[in-house]
């Protein structure tokens, strides 16, 4: 298959046989991978630039790992140290990278619509690695690859998202993707940290725990992203944990085999209890760091499909 588009820039434009299509391809990886392949050459001869500006541990080194698996030449750029901090625009980074031909650009940027913008100015894909509060493509894709693997589907089920939605990337693309594929969402979380408005996306808004994980296959949890915080959005991390913090008796409400879910990176204690996590039984975060590598492979093999067609 072809893919019609020329960057991964968000969730919003794909359709519903595309995002199929595109995990499907990362399904086929992870299963070679998990039958101990680590190299292919679909992107071989290809030049993969990473441009973070942003801290990142988990999305850097996973599409870092993909493209070295796919066999591209991945070069990570040091944005913190780089001519930005100089003073260059981004713009201008962009254009001195585009006269090096990279064929990929994978780029994580602090302000939502930063990516979009240098997408255009630029002849390769590119790829958002998060924007912002905007969107975090690979992340939703992964989480539906995961999900589609622990419940065998990707539609008709019952989603709690909870915690910081306000502040998140990986809430909204995930509300683009799970939506788009007909589930029930449900928003859980402080009124504080739910945007306005939220109740009319045709999903579910819960403030309290007990009502929004009830009968939910897929508990969501994200991080209290204190640095997107530019006020005093909860009373304490106690507190906080004490009302929305996901522990094994709150997750008693939603289904007895309810999969946990979260993007890291976690805070312990804050958003959720430790020992649950860990539960094997209960927590499939390894297996969402798994997926995420597959995905991105396929992200790129997709993009640039019509380079070796040519
Ligand atoms: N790693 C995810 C992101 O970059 C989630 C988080 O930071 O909490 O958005």
């Amino acid at each position: 298959m072809t893919f019609r588009h020329r960057h991964l820039l968000g969730i919003a434009p794909l359709a519903p046989p595309e995002i199929v299509a595109l995990l499907d391809l990362a399904q086929d990886y992870a299963d070679a991978m998990r039958g101990g392949r680590k190299h292919w050459d679909a992107l071989h001869g290809l030049t993969q630039i990473n441009m973070f500006f942003e801290n990142s541990t988990r999305t850097q080194a996973s599409f870092e790992i993909a493209g070295k698996r796919l066999g591209a030449d991945v070069m990570n750029m040091a944005m913190q140290a780089s001519s930005v901090s100089k003073g260059e625009t981004l713009i201008d980074t962009a254009l001195t990278l585009n006269a090096m031909r990279p064929d990929l650009l994978v780029v994580r940027h602090p302000a939502s619509g930063a990516v979009d913008l240098l997408a255009q100015k630029v002849d390769c894909a590119v790829l958002n690695a998060g924007d912002g509060r905007h969107e975090h493509p690979t992340q939703a894709l992964l989480d539906a690859l995961t999900i589609r693997r622990k419940k065998g589907r990707l539609h008709r089920l019952t989603v709690a998202i909870c915690g910081d939605i306000a502040h998140s990337r990986v809430a909204r693309s995930n509300l683009h993707l799970l939506g788009k594929m007909e589930n029930r969402l449900r928003l859980v979380g402080p009124p504080t940290l739910i945007p306005a408005g939220a109740a009319e996306w045709g999903v579910e808004v819960c403030h309290d725990m007990e009502s929004g994980l009830r009968d939910a296959d897929v508990v969501m949890m994200l991080r209290l992203q204190r640095e997107r915080m530019d006020g005093a959005f909860v009373p304490s991390e106690r507190e906080y944990y004490h009302r929305y913090g996901l522990d094994a008796a709150k997750l008693s409400g939603a289904k007895a085999d309810a999969i946990v879910m979260h993007p890291g990176p976690m805070n312990r204690g804050v958003e959720i209890d430790g020992t649950l996590a860990d539960d094997i039984n209960r927590s499939v975060i390894q297996e969402q760091v798994e997926m995420g590598v597959a995905v991105r492979m396929a992200a790129m093999d997709l993009l640039t499909r019509h380079l070796r067609a040519g």
